[in-house]
């Protein structure tokens, strides 16, 4: 089955708004199983709106179109359709009784007259409820083509297709798609795709696909059946080579962050965390307070970004710092303990770096980041190497950090 959409609206052409709708349909068309080859935005223009819909009709089996379907004067996908239908509209008793409904409940005592004329759909079609607005949706079938009307707002429209335009397609199609989600951390895109290569270069049936973001990759494998089981059966073979060869970079098989990953490991485990933080400047303590219920694992996060606050709350010493510079294993071990002393939890971390743009030098360039983790009594300091901007030395500084005591959880409990 093709589906195509288009968007209607001239607010969508000059850029004046984002065209997330046909984001959501084309993700939600392809989740059941329709292939979408064309997306089409067109202004409010009846011409060029009959010749888009017209020509959409010719070569897809659904076609979907969000906008232009409200009561003013320049909404006229509804006309437009009935026109290309060769029907009139008509009034539809049931649409107009949702409509009063609809009115009464928002406290309306009479129906304007431009409302009124959303109560006439084309003749032969059906309306969809719109539970948020006036405007309802309508799907109309000709010669075994469908055309559904949806309004733009997709707070109106996003209910109308999870409750009324889903279960209506899925009895079109027969299959659907099934996807496994792998979340890794460690290693980057291109790494990946070169442990994969081979089956990513023989994919039909299931479809590899990788998305990169800094510091992690989602790699998403899709199969197209008719139900999960039958999807599990094609999509076992390439999850057995995907988890071998990527072991315990893998840190979760669905689409969840690390700071979710982390957080569930510390609190099934019993495990208290505190945090001090040079430069990456409290992201590692914020996005772990986004996991709910970490307050049994938290215990802390401290920001000590100068030297002094390094002096005063971690008791680092001034002849480390001078010594070794801010920016060193040996600065980075004496946060460990000077954390761990105030404490005492059972995971302590420490980062300092140097996110840049300027503050490099030769010995200690631009990304040098220190990573300390103090668990058991060990301190595991490595030193790493980040590239990219200020933000990205950071977002990857805290990934790797989370990374890092991930692994430290999984091979040392
Ligand atoms: P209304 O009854 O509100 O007039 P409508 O169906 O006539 O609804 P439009 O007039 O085309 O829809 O658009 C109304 C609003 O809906 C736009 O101002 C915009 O905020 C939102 N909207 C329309 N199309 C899209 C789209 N493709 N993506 C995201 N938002 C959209
Ligand atoms: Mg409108």
């Amino acid at each position: 089955m093709i589906g195509e959409l288009i968007t209607v609206g001239t607010e969508i052409l000059i850029g004046d708004i984002l065209n997330s709708n046909a984001q959501y349909i084309a993700k939600q068309l392809s989740t059941i199983g329709f292939n979408v080859y064309f997306q089409t935005t067109v202004g409010d223009n009846p011409q060029r709106l009959r010749a888009t819909l017209e020509n959409s009709m010719k070569r897809s089996d659904v076609v979907i179109l969000t906008g232009g379907l409200g009561p003013t004067q320049d909404d006229l996908t509804k006309e437009i359709l009935a026109e290309i239908l060769d029907v009139s509209l008509v009034f539809d008793q049931e649409c107009y009784d949702a409509l009063l409904e609809r009115f009464q409940k928002i406290g309306a005592i009479t129906i304007t007259q431009n409302n009124y004329k959303q109560a006439y759909i084309p003749e032969g079609a059906t309306f969809i409820p719109n539970p948020n607005g006036t405007a309802p949706g309508i799907i109309a079938e000709k010669n075994n083509k469908t055309v559904i009307l949806l309004p733009g707002p997709p707070r109106e429209m996003i209910p109308m297709f999870e409750e009324t335009v889903i279960p209506y397609l899925m009895n079109k199609t027969d299959t659907r798609f099934f996807s496994n989600y792998y979340k890794i951390a460690s290693i980057g895109e291109s790494a990946v795709e070169d442990l994969l290569l081979d089956i990513i270069d023989k994919q039909s049936n299931p479809t590899i696909a990788t998305y990169a973001k800094p510091g992690e990759v989602l790699l998403r494998l899709t199969a197209n059946a008719k139900n999960r089981e039958e999807a599990n059966k094609l999509l076992q073979e390439y999850d057995q080579i995907i988890k071998e060869r990527l072991g315990d970079n893998i840190y979760a098989f669905e689409n969840s962050s690390l700071q979710e990953a982390v957080g569930k490991m510390l609190l099934k485990n019993h495990l208290t965390i505190s945090i001090s933080e040079s430069c990456t400047g409290g992201q590692i303590a914020s996005r772990l307070s986004e996991v709910p219920g970490i307050s049994a694992s938290l215990h802390s996060g401290i920001v000590v970004y100068s030297n002094e606050a390094k002096k005063n709350f971690l008791n680092v010493k001034q002849e480390t710092l001078e010594q070794f510079g801010a920016v060193s294993e040996e600065t980075t071990k004496e946060m460990l303990l000077g954390l761990y002393d105030r404490t005492r939890t059972d995971i302590v971390v420490s980062t300092t770096g140097i996110a840049g743009p300027d503050g490099g030098s030769e010995e200690k360039p631009v990304g040098t980041v220190y990573i300390g983790i103090y668990y058991k009594g060990k301190c595991f300091i490595d030193k790493h190497l980040f590239m990219g901007s200020r933000k990205d030395i950071q977002i990857k500084a805290s990934n790797e950090c989370f990374n890092k005591i991930r692994k430290i959880m999984l091979f040392s409990s």
